[in-house]
């Protein structure tokens, strides 16, 4: 793109972002700790999705002290649904850090917060450029769509080298712009307009400025030398009941699912049938819960146990049905739960 082109598409953008952009709950506020939380909880999950649990989350925790001092189990119990429950480990862990060494105020400026537990280099742009207005361009999946497309750009996305040359692009774009304003439009951009297999290229307000769109391809851009290759996987987990009550298993802090609840689950059948000796027992299907996460397509397989069972381990507990919302669990094990209420409220009736 010609340097005379680049200051017609930085007009056009905010132009059009200052008419089309969505009112969103995080728009209406300049407070850096409600931007940063808007940022952490829009990662992997789509805007619909997190209005409720943003506005939810601010009833309960409306600034960096009230995260700071409210017990873990609390913060994931809001963030149960969400998915990657390490964000909301994070969240709460900078928060303690941003109370005890900065005075409960987050630090201005893209580097500091970059520093600050869970907070990457595009979560600190998007937070310093916002709410404190520094010049500090976001570069993620959106961005990155857009910018190989405004400049049909042919070099492999999946290469560290592309990715640098991309932050430089972005940064040389938001140049001399309102640089929140300009990030947000990338966003929006991004997420309303240029999508990712059908872009609307005949209302994007940049089309003019796009060479993807000139050379009449655009889905080309981004390229990426190697597909991913999506791995599928079983696992099993077990349902046990007794007396109005099911068994649980509190996940180690340090794990993926950190201080989750699950009901017992493995990933081979057999070690279910040896820890809960089952081998002359016939299993009944409960359901199965099919999920992704990351490269892996999983397929839960869920049994009842025959006769209740017995906890195999420290973790473990017996939970009455009825007090089953008060535990936070991922979201594969939640679709269980509600099986569960499901059929215990038929019984109950
Ligand atoms: Fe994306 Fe099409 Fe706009 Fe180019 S013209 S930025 S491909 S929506």
């Amino acid at each position: 793109m010609s340097k005379q082109a680049t200051p017609l598409l930085q007009k056009n953008l905010l132009a059009w972002y200052g008419r089309e952009a969505r009112d969103l709950p995080w728009r209406r506020t300049q407070d850096p700790y409600k931007i940063w939380v808007s940022e952490i909880m829009l990662q992997q999950t789509q805007v619909a999705t997190v209005i409720d649990y943003y506005n939810r989350w601010m009833r309960r925790f409306p600034d960096v002290k009230s995260l700071a001092d409210a017990p873990l189990a609390d913060v994931l119990e809001h963030w149960a649904g969400l998915g990657y429950y390490r964000r909301a480990r994070m969240l709460h862990q900078a928060a303690q850090l941003v109370a005890r060494s900065y005075g409960g105020r987050l630090p201005h400026t893209a580097a500091a917060l970059n520093e600050l537990p869970g907070i990457g280099r595009y979560t600190a742009a998007a937070i310093a450029s916002i709410a404190f207005g520094e010049s500090s361009a976001v570069l993620d999946g959106n961005v990155i769509r857009i910018l190989t497309r405004l400049f049909a750009l042919p070099d492999d996305v999946g290469s560290p080298k592309t990715i640098a040359k991309l932050w430089d692009i972005a940064q040389e774009l938001i140049k001399d712009q309102a640089p929140g304003d300009f990030n947000q439009a990338m966003m929006e951009l991004g997420a309303t307009v240029c999508f990712p297999k059908n872009p609307s290229c005949g209302v994007c307000p940049v089309a003019d400025s796009c060479k993807a769109r000139a050379k009449g391809d655009p889905t080309a851009f981004p390229f990426k030398k190697r597909k991913e290759i999506i791995e599928s996987l079983t696992n099993f987990a077990l349902v046990c009941r007794k007396d109005g009550r099911v068994l649980l298993r509190q996940q180690p802090e340090e794990g993926r699912w950190g201080g989750l609840w699950m009901f017992p689950f493995w990933a081979k059948r057999e070690h279910m049938v040896r820890e809960f000796d089952l081998k002359s027992k016939k299993l009944k299907p409960f359901m199965t819960v099919n999920h992704g996460f990351t490269k892996y397509r999983i397929s839960l397989k869920v049994y009842e146990h025959p006769s209740g069972g017995a906890p195999g381990s420290a973790r473990s507990k017996w939970v009455p049905i009825t007090d089953l919302s008060k535990y936070a669990f991922p979201s594969p094990h939640q679709r269980i739960v509600r099986e569960i209420l499901k059929t215990h409220a038929g019984t109950a009736s």
